[in-house]
């Protein structure tokens, strides 16, 4: 999936000290001291994570970052994401707990903490060109989603409605949302998709404000087993939900109601680059 191989990684980050330096370099570069008015007059203090100007003045590289409040060392977290933009469906705990060596506690809260950068770094761009919306059930237990025929209450508990949105060709977002409301969905739409963007979905009563809204809206009726129309279909976002869900189903035993929109946006990260996954693990370092 990447070039950037488990040795350049190591090659490149060989201890915490290189880490640092690297938050250091692009979180502050050549910074100007809030202090005594100079710049680029920082360096690095012995022995503690911290640089220092000329006069003093003391900055900590890793404040404001998932790191900050960490005991864990710096090349582990970096490996951790490195793991996470060279895996196709990301890393359960247990595997992060076996390559890092650290706490199956631990490696569970970093691999949170990472997913929740993954979400930031991924951003809310807005939409345009040709845009599918749809609503789908996820989360709940493994042995539930297996017996997936049998839709009694006590399957949908444990789960939450995702709402999202699949720019053609484009880039995805997706939300939970408590019920399947017109006001659920409008409230992302008027947020992220330009007016006169052309919209497929089926023909879910949430949808049915859009033309009145001043979106071109086409539906697809699938009860009726109408899967195309034209230019209309929901191909692209039912391809996007099947991923999804292999993806958690592939990795995570459970995921929980709570923790959910973390691991959609660790996904919807790894979809919107997957085409330059290179770039995926130097766009992560380079936005703290
Ligand atoms: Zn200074």
């Amino acid at each position: 999936m990447s070039d950037f191989t488990v040795t350049d990684f190591f090659k490149r980050f060989p201890d915490d000290d290189k880490c640092l330096e690297h938050l250091w370099s692009v979180r502050f570069g050549a910074y100007t001291c809030p202090k005594c008015g100079l710049e680029d007059k920082f360096h690095r203090v012995k022995k503690r994570p911290v640089y220092e100007c000329q006069c003093g003045y003391q900055i900590s590289p890793m404040a404001g970052t998932p790191f900050a409040k960490s005991r864990t060392p710096l090349q582990k977290w970096f490996y951790a994401m490195y793991l996470f933009t060279t895996s196709r469906h990301g890393v359960p705990a247990k595997e992060l707990q076996r390559q890092l060596g650290v706490t199956y506690k631990c490696a569970w809260r970093m691999g949170h903490e990472i997913r929740k950068y993954m979400t930031d770094v991924d951003g809310d761009d807005q939409y345009g060109g040709h845009v599918e919306m749809d609503e789908t059930y996820i989360g709940g237990s493994k042995r539930h989603s297996q017996k997936s025929y049998k839709l009694d209450r006590s399957h949908f508990q444990d789960k939450s409605i995702v709402f999202g949105m699949v720019e053609r060709d484009g880039k995805a977002q997706t939300y939970v949302i408590d019920k399947r409301t017109r006001k659920n969905v409008e409230k992302h739409v008027s947020k992220r998709v330009v007016k006169g963007t052309t919209i497929s979905t089926d023909e879910a009563p949430c949808y049915q404000f859009l033309s009145k809204a001043g979106y071109a809206h086409g539906t697809v009726c699938h009860e009726t087993g109408e899967y195309v129309n034209g230019d209309t279909h929901t191909n692209t976002i039912e391809g996007f939900w099947s991923r999804l869900k292999n993806s958690i189903r592939g990795t995570h035993v459970h995921v929980s109601r709570k923790h959910l929109p973390k691991y959609l946006g660790e996904f919807e990260y790894r979809y919107n680059m997957r085409k330059s996954p290179k770039w995926m693990f130097e766009r992560l370092l380079g936005a703290f």
